[in-house]
């Protein structure tokens, strides 16, 4: 990038998924485009490493695949669902056929999130995209549609643009700047991450469970490495804090969770331990004028039904569409990506309430209901919708399905 009072199209603020995509799309089409990253470098900080058939047919629609597997992706068909008294051994013999959710996709595609960063931002800059990393102090000039300031390598800088686009993560300064209000839920549960070496873990099989007062998932990867969770309640605070954090963690863990020939003596952490609570949050409005937000920026679902991936790529990918079918660039033309992720995130946030009640419920109660629910969704379909729908997407279920009714009659299961 040349002078300091450059003009281009379009502005991202963020080089995570969500910006890192778009800038791939835009800059492929044409447009002239710039990347501002904060970090010189993505690290580990225990983000999302498992994207879900749906997320995998966006990432094909975009053209990402291939770049997530030559990262160090590769897929997981099968999600066996033990806990509750049943072992993983005995779970894998009905593991959930994860290639069934959305026609052609082989599962869900498991990838190091710091890789899958790193190699959408060298799409982006094969495409023709301008990156700048170690970019500090962003600010948007009010009352100045179309224009930027920030600071690289000591240097303040000032671009205009037609457009800002927001994928600067959960606390998007662009978010702030034009003063829209995001809205959060009071978290249910903490959850931690931490990366394991050590258990040879058939590479194919993503796990879930909840046993006593834990719910965990593993999703394992090609190198050999596991990116592992645990969710509990929110009440007990953060069980995982501290320099010991990491050796916590594994006291937690389980060996009814692990497959066969991996034990936990074995284990190793491999990256930090980091623990989140976990809610969901909205934004009302998010595309005011001259700027929009895409992926956590503009709300994001509950970690814990692992959707923030795809909803980053479905936004890239509905955003991008939106600025290359439109010649005027006028805040309107964003009303059927805003209409959309209003109703898909509603969804999410109805699936991830259900969700924390059907395996982050640690009671007598819930265990049954969760028992009585393994056996109802065998002859009642609607009551697995919106679960079915964090696989294949929630506009694929029935309306009906994120009902109140349904979610009042699948919570009534528990009762005695
Ligand atoms: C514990 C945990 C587990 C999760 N597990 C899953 C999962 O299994 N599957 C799944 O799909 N999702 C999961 N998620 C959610 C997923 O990680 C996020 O939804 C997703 O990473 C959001 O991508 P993003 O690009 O919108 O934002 P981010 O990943 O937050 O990226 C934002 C980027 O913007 C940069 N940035 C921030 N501020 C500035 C600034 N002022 N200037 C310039 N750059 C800036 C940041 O450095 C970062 O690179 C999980 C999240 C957590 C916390």
């Amino acid at each position: 990038m040349s002078g300091a009072a450059d003009s281009v199209d379009v502005v991202i603020v963020g080089g995570g998924i969500a910006g890192c995509a778009l800038a791939v799309k835009l800059a492929e089409a044409g447009f002239s485009v710039v990347l501002l990253e904060k970090s010189t470098r993505f690290r580990d900080h225990v983000r999302g490493e498992a994207l879900l058939p749906w997320g995998v047919a966006e990432a094909r629609e975009l053209g990402l695949e291939q770049a997530l597997l030559a990262a160090g992706g590769g897929y997981a068909g099968a999600l066996v669902a033990c806990g509750d008294g049943v072992s993983y051994h005995e779970a894998a013999q009905s593991a959930v056929d994860l290639s069934k959710a959305v026609p052609g996709v082989p599962g869900a595609l498991n990838v190091g999130h710091p890789d899958a960063c790193e190699a959408l931002l060298h799409s982006a800059e094969t495409a023709g995209a301008q990156i700048l990393r170690g970019v500090v102090d962003i600010e948007i000039p009010a009352g100045e549609e179309g224009a930027i300031r920030f600071a690289v390598a000591r240097r303040k800088r000032r671009l205009r643009c037609r457009i800002v686009v927001g994928a600067d993560g959960r606390r998007s300064a662009v978010r702030r700047q034009t003063g829209l209000r995001l809205m959060s839920s009071t978290p249910r549960t903490y959850g931690a991450g931490l990366l394991l070496g050590g258990l040879p873990w058939p590479t194919g099989e993503n796990a879930g469970g909840t046993e006593g007062d834990l719910h965990y998932l593993a999703f394992p990867r090609e190198s050999g490495v596991v990116r592992t969770y645990l969710f509990w309640d929110a009440a007990r605070g953060n069980l995982v804090s501290g320099s010991s954090s990491a050796q916590d963690y594994l006291h937690l863990l389980s060996s009814q969770f692990l497959p066969d020939g991996c034990d936990l003596g074995g284990a190793a952490p491999k990256g930090p331990c980091a623990a989140f609570p976990m809610n969901d949050s909205r934004c009302d409005h998010i595309n005011p004028p001259g700027a929009v937000l895409v992926g956590d920026a503009a709300g994001w679902s509950d970690p814990l039904i692992g959707q923030g991936l795809s909803i980053a790529l479905r936004d890239a990918r509905m955003v991008a569409e939106t600025l290359i079918w439109n010649r005027n660039w006028h805040p309107d033309i964003f009303r059927g990506y805003c209409a959309e992720r209003a109703e898909r995130m509603r969804r999410l946030h109805i699936s991830a309430r259900l969700a924390t009640e059907l395996r982050c419920g640690f009671t007598a109660e819930a265990r049954n209901r969760r028992r009585k629910w393994n056996e109802e969704v065998q002859r009642d379909v609607q009551l697995s919708g919106p679960l079915l729908g964090n696989l294949a997407g929630p506009e694929t279920v029935a309306a009906e399905a994120y009902d109140p009714s349904v979610i009042r009659r699948i919570l009534a299961l528990g009762e005695y």
